[in-house]
Formats: structure tokens, C-alpha cells, sequence
């Protein structure tokens, strides 16, 4: 009989509901979920084609379907079952933590694990092994919206939400791409726009993406002056008079100091510096400051920087300087990349962060989060973020990476330094659901992972908003949830351990036992959910946070009192100057490569990669690159190139591309040495645009600047 049940995308931060339909233990299709308030029915290509990545051959032949181990790395893995696995596991983690020390280990976790599933992985990490070497791709995705909200609001909030797209007179869309992106919000966008003509659409991106061609004004600005075009809008709206001076007066604290800041950068002069005309700078400026309700939309092309927090705080300046914040349609939005990139921050299983947004540096949070956890204390050494992880495993510092539902090997920046790093360790656990990642390669062992349409927990989305994921069929093979592959080595390796926990640190049994535990160190905090439960989610639906005690319902905005999260209430204006990228454009390397989405396909594509028709659109990688640039390396379009950065080098054909100005060039993020077949995988290994990405990251974030590389591109 056809069974029907209420789950959530795994894809992107939209957040989409859907119905998987089932039928004798199989999924045999899927659509939008009409009740969940991300789409209201809709999908984009990629969550239509959802049920098509778990069919039964799929299933059986394109996933983990085994507990393995390898004897050494040039053997192929021999299958174990779970009790054999787990006490194994245990007996190796015991040798090693005795031998090295808790500071030894590293888990690399991902922003696709369901809250559930971070909060096992993070006491694991913090409670049974003693390290806060714990970190997400969300490091990749998210950290730099993470620390941009918390210097200038005080918390790790988007104070939004969906709905304000359609209540917002100008949208300010900067470094990203919804249209491709973010497809069932940009629909949102569009459908707003027809019903409301006079609103106002400003693109700034330095391509002119399918989002940038919707807009009355495009800045196409050079790849990485965002900061000062922010800080010459704010200069004109000074100039202008176009402040909400009572706004900055009653609500904020040092505007003095930005002020100061952003007098060296009038308006001719930040046009000049980011290539734009003058005149659309002040058009810019005056939509923004002076529409009733000014809504700004930003990701990678903010986060992904050496400067990342520097640009949030830059954009979030001028929603204060404006007052446009803390209304209905206004404000800072950061949309986030991954499906559970928001519930990963919640959870606290990042190496910045403790559960409940609470902060690993304070000696109370730590002790708050010791005593829910009924330990003496949590682990005081401070953490290794993503890429510090890999240059100390690199370094020979950290010797076991446990890997779980990430494909580092591809998608993390500075591949020749990752790759160094996986080879390096004594022990690489890789937890996922797909068989043949890039890192699988690298892993001594294999634990096999239930996928979408196969676990129970919950994700959230941009919006704050908590949904349920729920579970259609079992697993393949010996595949499991998460949450319970941590938790079974865990309760192994605890008798193990010289000095550790007692086991009720891991007595959570369920999904819901674990939200529960989550729930709890949530009370009192901005992201209190004391008044939510499974039942209430099941009941009401999707619900966004906070939701205390007592509440009927989510909250759609924050600070709608005009009360921020700050010790004083008062927003924060950041006064951070402008650094160029890391990697410098020169003679040698004169072209400044940026990377992005395609709209149907999704990060390494180990998912979406398996769905034929997702390649109807763009069926290989090429460099994208200006005619004029191609025509001075006579180069034509489908031609073999070699693209060599200061960190290594790929040969891919070139595409002219009209979208790009000249000296820039573009490569979709997708493919790794898996996806590409023929002339180009003969003619050079190819490791995706992250053999040419450095591994400079923000200070302030730890994010790594995978949007900016300089290249130089040669016929092959
Ligand atoms: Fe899934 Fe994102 Fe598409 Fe929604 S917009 S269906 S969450 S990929």
C-alpha cells in the first residue's frame, strides 16, 4: 500500500516540505509538502527529482552499505558487522587518545546531520574524548553571517523571515545567486515583484547572474570590494541626510567611529575602487535609506571571504545607520546555504560555539553546559576551526579525523593540503551514505549512514523555522542513523577511557530523546524552545524559534522592540576597513576566479550527481571567462585550457561568457575527479576549483575565502 509522509528537503536552507511517497519498503516519488509554510507545494528541480537519488538500484549500488575496515590504504575495506565494528573502533580510539591525548582528534562534522545527529557528535567529541576539535562545512557555509550577527546584534540571530520579501519595498541582494541558488524563494521574489511592480530589486554581484537580470539596478562590482561599496552607500547616505538619526541615537553604539571610517570613501571614489558608475552607487543608496522598508539578502558572496565578517558587518551598518531593521520587510537576511547549517549552530556543534549558542571561550557556559550534561567540566583547550584541523592533521598534530556526511577531499579549500592531511593520519573514520566520495578514498574505516527519506530528527532553515525530517523506509543494508553510529562507539570506547564520563552522558536513545536534551539547554537563551516539542511540531508544523514556555506560536522577527541581543540593547555599528582578497592579482596571475551553484546541482554532487536529467542544463565543467580574454590567449570556446593558481592546477575546456567582465573568470563548484570522464580526465587530474583555492580564512570567523583565487589560464 502507498504510504505518505511529511518530510523536508535535504538540499538547500529554503527548507522546502515535502511528501515522500512509498510504497513496500521503496520511495517511489516525491512533491511539495502544501502545508509547510518554506514552499506552500512548490519545488525546484532538485527537490523534485529527490525520490529518483534513492531508488532501489541506487540504494543497492551507489551506497555505503557496510561496516568496513581497510587493513592498510592500499587494500580494499573488508566488511565487519556493527558489534565487531564498534568494539574495534573502540579499542583503536582507546590505544590512540592513551598514546596522544584528546587534542589528538578532530571530527569534521556536516551541515546536513540533523540537529539530532550534531548534538550525539558533539558529546562525543566534547564529553567522551575531551576535545573541542569539533567543527561543520558549516565553517565553509555559514561562519562569517555567524559572527557578522553577533558583533552587531549580539547574537547569532537572523532577525527575518520569508514573508518579509513580500512586505519589503527595495531588496538589496548581495554575493549571492537565489535564482540558482535559493530557486523556491527566488519564485517568492518574482511573484512578489508581479504583484508589487513598485518594489525595488538591486543586484550586487560581479556576474550578471539569471538573479542580477530580474533587477532595476545591477552593481556588478570587482570580486571583493563589497566592503567598500557599503561603505560608500553609508558615505552617501550621510552626505545625503538619508540617516535614521533618532534610530542611531536611542538604538545604537559607535556610529561616531564608522563615521569617521567611511569619510575616506565618497561616493567617486568607492565607484572607482569597485568599478561601478557613481551615479548607480547613488541610486543605490537613496532606494535603500529611503524606502519604507529595505530588506537586504546575502550568502556565499559575503561569507566566503578572507574579510567575510567584515562584509556581513558592513551591510548590517547600514541597516542601523537607516533604521531598517527591527519592521516588517527590513533588515539583514543571510540565507544559508546547507539544509541544517542554522540547527548545527543551535546545537553548538561547532568549534566556536556551545550548545544553545553559548560561547566554548566562558568558563559559565562551559559549566552550564557541563551541568546539563550531568559532567564536572567540559573541555577548556581552545578548538581547532576546519581548516586549522586539516593543517595540524597535515602537521602531524592531529592523528584521527572522524569525518561524517562531508566530502573534505573535494570541497574543502587548498586540496594539495587536504589531501597531505588524509594521508597523514593514523586513523580516518568516514561516516556517509554514499559509497565512492572522494575522501572514501582516504578513510582506513567506513561507517555506513541512513539518508533522506531514511532518518528521524529535525532541521532549521533560514527563517529560524524548526521542521520535522522523517523517516519513509529503513536504511539499506547495515546503513543507520547518525546519531546512533556515534553514540554505539561512544558507549563502546567509555569503559576504555582511563578518566571520562559515565554512560547516562549518552543514555539519549531516540531522536526525540536527544531533541530533548538540545531543548533543554536552549531555555533562557535567545533561541529559547522550551515551549516546543515533537508533538507540537507534528501538531502545529514548522515553527520558528524562539518558542518559549508558554507561547502558541514561533516568532516571524526579532528585535521588534528595538532591544538587541547586546549586554545594553544597543546594536553595534563595526568600523572594519577595507582588505583587499588574500590571493593578489598580478602579471603572473592577473585573472580573479570566483566559483558558485548551478541551479540543479548540489555541492559535490554525491546526491544530485545521480539524477540524469539534473544534467540536462550544464552536462560538464567549464571555465567560464570574457570573449576578450580568450580571444588574447587564443582560446576558443570547448578548447582545452590549463588554469594554474599559486595553489595548484586543473585543465578544463573554456566557455565565453558574456556575464563576466573582463579579467574575471568562473567555474561552477560542482565537480570533482569523479565527474569528469574523457579528454579532460586524461589530459590532468582534476580535483575541482579547489586545487586552485587558498586556505586563507577570515580572523574573525575561520570561513576560508573559497570565492576568490587569482589565476592564470593557458591553451593546454
Ligand atoms: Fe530543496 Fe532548496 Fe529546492 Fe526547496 S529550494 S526544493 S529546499 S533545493
Amino acid at each position: 500500500m502507498r504510504k505518505e509522509t511529511a518530510s523536508t528537503c535535504p538540499y538547500c536552507g529554503v527548507g522546502c516540505g515535502v511528501i515522500i511517497e512509498s510504497e513496500a519498503g521503496e520511495i517511489c516519488g516525491v512533491r511539495g509538502d502544501p502545508a509547510h509554510p518554506a514552499n506552500r507545494g512548490r519545488l525546484c528541480s532538485k527537490g523534485q527529482t529527490l525520490h529518483l537519488t534513492a531508488t532501489p538500484l541506487i540504494r543497492r549500488t551507489q551506497r555505503l552499505l557496510q561496516p568496513a575496515w581497510r587493513p592498510s590504504r592500499a587494500e580494499p575495506p573488508q566488511a565487519l558487522d556493527w558489534p565487531t565494528m564498534n568494539q574495534r573502533l573502540a579499542e583503536r580510539l582507546a590505544a590512540l587518545h592513551a598514546q596522544h591525548g584528546p587534542q589528538a582528534f578532530g571530527l569534521y562534522i556536516s551541515g546536513q546531520l540533523l540537529s539530532e545527529d550534531y548534538h550525539a557528535f558533539n558529546k562525543f567529541a566534547r564529553g567522551v574524548l575531551g576535545t573541542n576539535n569539533i567543527d561543520s562545512n558549516s565553517r565553509l557555509c555559514m561562519s562569517s553571517a555567524v559572527a557578522g550577527y553577533k558583533q552587531s546584534l549580539g547574537a547569532d540571530a537572523p532577525p527575518t523571515c520569508y514573508e518579509d520579501l513580500d512586505l519589503a519595498d527595495c531588496i538589496l541582494i548581495t554575493g549571492a545567486n537565489p535564482a540558482w541558488a535559493h530557486p523556491i524563494l527566488f519564485r517568492r521574489l518574482e511573484a512578489a515583484r508581479q504583484r508589487r511592480p513598485e518594489q525595488k530589486l538591486i543586484v550586487v554581484d560581479p556576474r550578471r547572474t539569471e538573479t542580477a537580470e530580474l533587477a532595476d539596478l545591477h552593481l556588478q562590482i570587482l570580486p571583493g570590494t563589497d566592503v567598500i561599496l557599503c561603505h560608500g552607500l553609508l558615505h552617501a547616505c550621510i552626505w545625503e541626510g538619508w540617516l535614521d538619526a533618532r534610530f542611531i541615537a536611542e538604538h545604537t553604539q559607535g556610529f561616531a567611529e564608522l563615521k569617521n571610517l567611511v569619510r575616506e570613501l565618497p561616493p567617486p571614489e568607492a565607484a572607482r575602487l569597485c568599478g561601478i558608475k557613481e551615479a548607480d552607487l547613488l541610486q543605490a543608496a537613496r532606494w535603500f535609506a529611503q524606502s519604507p522598508a529595505s530588506l537586504s539578502l546575502y550568502c556565499q558572496g559575503l561569507n566566503q571571504s578572507s574579510s567575510g565578517t567584515a562584509k556581513n558587518s558592513a551591510l548590517i551598518n547600514l541597516h542601523l545607520a537607516c533604521g531598517q531593521i527591527a519592521r516588517p520587510g527590513a533588515g539583514p537576511f543571510s540565507l544559508t546555504g546547507q539544509p541544517n547549517a542554522m540547527g548545527g549552530r543551535e546545537v553548538g556543534g561547532m568549534a566556536t560555539l556551545l550548545p544553545g549558542h553559548r560561547d566554548p571561550g566562558s568558563a559559565q557556559d562551559r559549566a552550564e553546559v557541563a551541568a546539563l550534561w550531568g559532567q564536572a567540566e567540559l573541555p577548556e583547550a581552545p578548538a581547532k576551526t576546519a581548516v586549522e584541523m586539516f593543517e595540524a592533521a597535515a602537521r602531524g598534530e592531529i592523528k584521527v579525523l572522524w569525518i561524517a556526511c562531508t566530502n573534505p577531499a573535494q570541497s574543502m579549500p587548498d586540496q594539495a593540503l587536504v589531501r597531505r592531511a588524509l594521508a597523514r593520519c593514523e586513523l580516518v573514520i568516514l561516516q556517509e551514505a554514499f559509497a565512492d566520495t572522494a575522501t572514501a578514498a582516504f578513510a582506513d574505516v567506513l561507517l555506513p549512514a541512513a539518508s533522506w527519506g531514511e532518518k528521524e530528527g529535525t532541521v532549521t532553515n533560514s527563517e529560524r523555522c524548526i521542521s520535522r525530517v522523517r523517516a519513509a523506509i529503513a536504511p539499506p543494508g547495515e546503513a543507520r542513523a547518525d546519531w546512533r553510529i556515534v553514540r554505539d562507539v561512544g558507549l563502546a570506547l567509555l569503559p576504555l577511557l582511563k578518566s571520562g564520563p559515565g554512560p547516562a552522558l549518552l543514555a539519549a536513545a531516540t531522536p526525540e530523546a536527544l531533541w530533548l536534551e538540545h531543548r533543554a539547554a536552549t531555555a533562557g537563551r535567545d533561541l529559547d524552545i522550551s515551549g516546543l516539542s515533537y508533538a507540537l511540531l507534528d501538531s502545529l508544523g514548522p515553527q520558528q524559534w524562539p518558542f518559549p514556555a508558554g507561547a502558541s506560536q514561533g516568532q516571524a522577527r526579532l528585535y521588534q522592540d528595538r532591544r538587541f541581543a547586546t549586554a545594553d540593547g544597543r546594536a553595534r555599528f563595526i568600523a572594519q576597513p577595507y582588505q583587499p582578497p588574500h590571493d593578489r592579482l598580478d602579471a603572473r596571475y592577473p585573472l580573479a576566479l570566483t566559483s558558485g551553484r548551478l541551479r540543479e546541482q548540489w555541492h559535490g554532487m554525491s546526491r544530485s550527481g545521480l539524477v540524469p536529467r539534473l544534467f540536462g542544463h550544464t552536462a560538464q565543467p567549464a571555465l567560464h571567462m570574457h570573449a576578450q580574454d580568450l580571444h588574447s590567449r587564443g582560446l576558443r570556446t570547448g578548447e582545452l585550457a590549463r588554469i594554474s593558481s599559486r595553489h595548484g592546477e586543473l585543465i578544463l575546456p573554456v566557455l565565453a561568457d558574456a556575464s563576466l567582465r573582463p579579467a574575471q573568470a568562473y567555474l561552477p563548484m560542482h565537480w570533482g575527479e569523479e565527474f569528469v570522464s574523457g579528454q579532460e580526465a586524461e589530459a590532468a587530474p582534476f580535483s575541482g576549483v579547489n586545487a586552485l583555492s587558498n586556505r586563507a580564512f577570515c580572523p574573525s570567523s575561520q570561513q576560508p575565502e573559497l570565492k576568490f583565487a587569482a589565476v592564470q589560464v593557458q591553451a593546454a
